[in-house]
C-alpha cells in the first residue's frame, strides 16, 4: 500500500492510531513510523483491554518479556506497556513476543525521580529503542543503582544485618539494582520473612538502611523523555504523599515542563483517588492513563487489571498523538 493510501478498517476506527506504510524500506521511513513497525498489527481501538504499566524480569518484575506477553495475551489484553524500572533491557523481546502473538507492545520505562519527600516515578511511553538521550542516561542511572544497592547492604552491615554481596548481584540478574533486590536478599539470607517487614523495619523512604532516592529531578525526567520521543506520564501519584494543596501546582509544574499524562485507572486505587486524580487530569489537560503494574502472579491484581472504571481503550492512541504533536 502506497505510504499515502488511507487508512485500512482497523485503522479508521476512531482515535486509531494510523498503521505504517508497508512498503517502505527501513532506511526511508521516520522514526515513528519505525516505531509503529516494531509495535505490529494494528488491532481495534475501542473494546479492547489496555494495560500501559506492567514489569518484567529485566527490572523486578518475575516474568521473562516474552513470558509476561504471552499472560498478557491470555488474558485478553491487546495492548501492553512494557515499564521497567530505569532500563528497555526487556523491550525488544516483549516486541518480538508482540508481534507473534497479536499482543500490541508498547516500548516504554519507568524512570525513577528525585523528590523532597514521598517517592517518584515517571513513566516514558513509545521510546523508540534506537540510540537517543534516554540510553546514555540508562548506563548512568545503572552504576548510580549499583552504587547505592551496595550503600544499603553496607547501611545493613552497620546494623547487625549483614549481606551477601554476590547473592544480591545473583538474585537481581543483571537486572538495574533495588530496594526489592535487597529485601530478597533479607528474605533468603532468614533477617526477614516478608518484603514488607524488610521495608518496614530497614528499607522505606527514611529507613535506617535507605539512602534516599537519587537521580533526576521531575522536571529533568519531563524533559529527558520527551527529548528521547517518547509521553511522559506520572506514575502513581499518591506515591509523591502530598495533600491536594502542594500535589496541585506541583503537577501544574510538570504539565508546564511537557507531562503529558497522569495515571488515573490504577487497581489498587479507591473511588476517591480516582476521582482525586482524575480531576488533577482535567484541571492540567493531561490524558488519564493507568496500568496494573503488574510484576508477578502472587500480586494481588493480575496483568490486565487497571481498576474500575478500567482504562479507556484509546488511551494509547491519545499518548501517541501528544507525542507526534
Ligand atoms: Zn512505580
Ligand atoms: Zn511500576
Amino acid at each position: 500500500m502506497p505510504s499515502d493510501a488511507p487508512a485500512d478498517d482497523l485503522g479508521a476506527a476512531a482515535g486509531c492510531i494510523r498503521p505504517p506504510s508497508v512498503e517502505n524500506t527501513v532506511e526511508d521511513v521516520s522514526p515513528p513510523d519505525r516505531l509503529m513497525r516494531a509495535m505490529g498489527p494494528m488491532v481495534p481501538s475501542t473494546a479492547v483491554v489496555t494495560d500501559l504499566h506492567a514489569h518484567t524480569n529485566r527490572s523486578d518484575g518475575s516474568h521473562p518479556p516474552a513470558e509476561l506477553v504471552d499472560i498478557a495475551a491470555a488474558r485478553e489484553v491487546a495492548l501492553l506497556a512494557v515499564t521497567d524500572h530505569d532500563t528497555l533491557a526487556g523491550v525488544d523481546e516483549a516486541l518480538a513476543r508482540g508481534r507473534a502473538t497479536g499482543v500490541r507492545v508498547i516500548p516504554g520505562i519507568e524512570l525513577s525521580i528525585r523528590v523532597p519527600h514521598g517517592s517518584m516515578h515517571l513513566l516514558g511511553y513509545f521510546i523508540d529503542p534506537a540510540p537517543m538521550p534516554l540510553v546514555g542516561m540508562i548506563a548512568g542511572f545503572a552504576a548510580t543503582r549499583t552504587e547505592r544497592a551496595e550503600e544499603m547492604v553496607e547501611r545493613l552491615r552497620g546494623l547487625g544485618v549483614p549481606l551477601d554481596w554476590q547473592d544480591v548481584l545473583d538474585g537481581a540478574a543483571g537486572a538495574p539494582l533495588g530496594r526489592p533486590h535487597i529485601a530478597e536478599a533479607l528474605i533468603r539470607a532468614g533477617h526477614v520473612s516478608t518484603r514488607k517487614e524488610a521495608f518496614d523495619l530497614y528499607l522505606a523512604d527514611g529507613g535506617p538502611a535507605y539512602p534516599g532516592s537519587d537521580g533526576l529531578d521531575a522536571e529533568e525526567g519531563v524533559r529527558l523523555v520527551l527529548e528521547s520521543g517518547g509521553a511522559p506520564v506520572l506514575a502513581h501519584p499518591e506515591t509523591l504523599k502530598l495533600n491536594d494543596a502542594h500535589l496541585d501546582p506541583f503537577v501544574g509544574r510538570l504539565a508546564r515542563a511537557g507531562l503529558v499524562g497522569i495515571e488515573v485507572h490504577r487497581p489498587e486505587h479507591t473511588p476517591d483517588q480516582f476521582a482525586r486524580f482524575g480531576a488533577l487530569a482535567r484541571r492540567w489537560d493531561l490524558i488519564a492513563s493507568g496500568g496494573s503494574d503488574y510484576h508477578r502472579p502472587t500480586s494481588a491484581h493480575h496483568a490486565g487489571a487497571t481498576g474500575d472504571p478500567p482504562l479507556p481503550a484509546d488511551t494509547a492512541d491519545r499518548l501517541l498523538a501528544a507525542v507526534l504533536r
